[in-house]
């Protein structure tokens, strides 16, 4: 077939497994497995996100909203900018990433991103012809290794990508650090892409730079600790000049009618948003607490709602462990696919307390067999 050069060259991207897949290949019960892989917000979803949902439900023969100005003034007050400086995906930030490529990408262009992070700016952007060029993040102390970034910036840079928390790695990339690039990238007019998408869980964000540098755009998502990643919801802000460009080239109704309804009756339920921050720190504490008690183990301080995990010591794989870990149910990312990691690390997302419970116990038990 006359398929495009870069779709038969693409590396398909290897998401999390569902429990749906897991209960199928392992004849499990579904509600009996624990599901650590994809960083989900495990207490549900807000429920008066879903009292409103249901009601929506019988009106899904229309069109969904358009121009989104309720939402987007929703996002801006939760997020403390103005609504013209935000834009919202319907396909989660995953569409941000997407519209973020079809307003700035040329045919050649380079975008940075340092190993290992986030996997899926790589899938989507290779299709427009953009070239990965790496970084590298420090695994010994968990910071941004932030020379190389800086030394792999050419006139062909277009893009940096940082994520802070860093996915798989939990750390943040320091303010310091990102003014330093920014002072570097504004004036080549590079776009420095700050994906936040677990902001809350670290308590710290760079929302208030937006204005201080042109260059600059945020990336966030509904998915994590606000417990709709089956609805597909994502945000950016960045200056408003940046953000209308982008509005010129986002599908009009990706935004599906019950996520729009989801999403502003989320961000309306403060109790709920306060509970999830809260309860998923707590969790990750104790979790990294009473992992760094497994001797075999190398537990990264996360300041996310995930803790990646060295298990070369314990003496076999990653995707034997998950294997092992998945035949008593619980579902953790063998992190083999992520770039700049080899095959001895597992990334673990928090869970209720019961969860993690049974995690660390079925853990143990596993280790202890090998
Ligand atoms: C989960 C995630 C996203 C986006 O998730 P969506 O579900 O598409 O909104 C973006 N960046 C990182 C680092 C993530 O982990």
């Amino acid at each position: 077939m006359r398929v495009r050069k870069v779709v038969k060259e693409l590396d398909p991207y290897i998401p999390g497994r569902s429990q749906d897949e897991i209960a199928e290949e392992f004849n499990l019960k579904k509600e009996d497995i624990i599901k650590l892989g994809s960083n989900e917000n495990p207490w549900g979803p807000s429920k008066k996100a879903l009292y409103n949902i249901k009601n929506e439900l019988n009106y899904i023969n229309r069109y969904p909203e358009s121009d989104l100005e309720d939402l987007k003034k929703e996002i801006a007050d939760y997020s403390g900018v103005d609504s013209s400086e935000v834009i919202i995906g319907g396909d989660g930030a995953d569409e941000i990433i997407d519209i973020l490529a079809k307003t700035f990408i040329e045919e050649d262009d380079e975008f940075i991103v340092p190993l290992p992070s986030y996997m899926y700016y790589e899938f989507l952007f290779k299709p427009y012809g953009a070239i990965p060029v790496y970084g590298r993040w420090n695994l010994d102390d968990n910071t941004l290794d932030i020379e190389s970034i800086l030394s792999k910036i050419n006139e062909n840079t277009k893009m940096i990508f940082l994520c802070s928390p860093n996915n798989p790695t939990g750390a943040l990339v320091s303010r310091e650090d990102i003014i330093k690039i920014l002072k570097v990238t504004e004036e080549k007019e590079i776009v420095l892409v700050i994906d936040e998408a677990y902001f809350e869980y670290s308590e710290v964000n760079n929302v208030d730079i937006i204005n201080k540098y042109s260059n600059v755009f945020i990336m966030r998502t509904m998915s994590k600790v606000l417990g709709l990643a089956g609805m597909r919801i994502g945000y950016g802000i960045a200056n408003s000049k940046m953000i209308d460009y982008m509005h010129r080239i986002k599908p009009v109704f990706s935004l599906t009618k019950l996520s729009y309804y989801a999403a502003l009756n989320t961000l309306k339920d403060k109790e709920y948003i306060k509970n999830s921050i809260k309860n998923g720190i707590d969790s990750r504490n104790y979790l990294f607490e009473e992992l760094s008690k497994i001797n075999s183990l190398n537990v990264l301080k996360s300041y996310s709602n995930y803790i990646l995990i060295g298990i070369k010591d314990i003496g076999i794989t990653a995707k034997e462990l998950t294997q092992k870990l998945m035949e008593k149910g619980v579902i953790v990312r063998d992190c083999t696919s992520f770039k700049g990691l080899d095959e001895y690390w597992i990334r673990v997302s928090i869970g209720t307390m019961d969860e993690d419970k049974k995690f660390l116990e079925i853990l143990n038990n596993v280790i202890g067999d090998i």
